[in-house]
């Protein structure tokens, strides 16, 4: 079991930061160059959705949280922003409450297809919390077979 806890302002220079942390942390556990790569983009995906939704620009505090138990990892991102008044509708593939500025509503999809469990828990004005797991081993698996 391991763990570790980043908490960091939600400037976008941060994003970068956050996801190189996060694979750094993850590299004992000798995850395969895609595994690595999907932690990643979740990771950035997530924080963007902080930096850009949350808080919209302005400042406030991002906390990510993973753990890991044996070859599962969990991810913790969660901000004190804004909220997500309606989880299901954000969830959606493609909408986006910020059409004007190039977003596409992809990262919450994007997040769900390259990480096994996710959830996300929001409260309008409270802030919101995304959960994602995932197994790392691919390359263990496909040693084996
Ligand atoms: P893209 O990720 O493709 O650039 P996007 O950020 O709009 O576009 P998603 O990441 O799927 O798409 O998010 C969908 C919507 O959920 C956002 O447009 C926003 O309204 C809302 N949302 C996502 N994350 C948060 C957050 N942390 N706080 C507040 N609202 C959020
Ligand atoms: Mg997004």
């Amino acid at each position: 079991m391991n763990e570790m806890h980043l908490k960091f302002l939600s400037r976008s220079e941060n994003e970068v930061f956050a996801r190189n942390a996060v694979a750094a942390f993850i590299l004992p556990l000798n995850p395969s160059l895609s595994e690595l790569s999907d932690v990643k983009t979740a990771v950035s995906e997530a924080v963007t959705n902080c930096i850009v939704h949350a808080y919209r620009g302005g400042e406030g505090w991002i906390t990510v949280i993973c753990r890991t138990e044996g070859a599962r990892l969990s991810i913790e991102v969660s901000d004190e922003g804004r909220g997500i008044p309606n989880v299901e509708e954000a969830l959606t593939p493609f909408y986006t409450t910020l059409p004007d500025e190039e977003r596409s509503g992809m990262g919450f999809t994007i997040m769900q297809t390259f990480m096994s469990g996710f959830s996300v828990v929001s409260a309008a004005g409270s802030g919101t919390t995304v959960t994602m797991c995932k197994e790392l081993g691919e390359r263990a698996e496909s040693d084996a077979g």
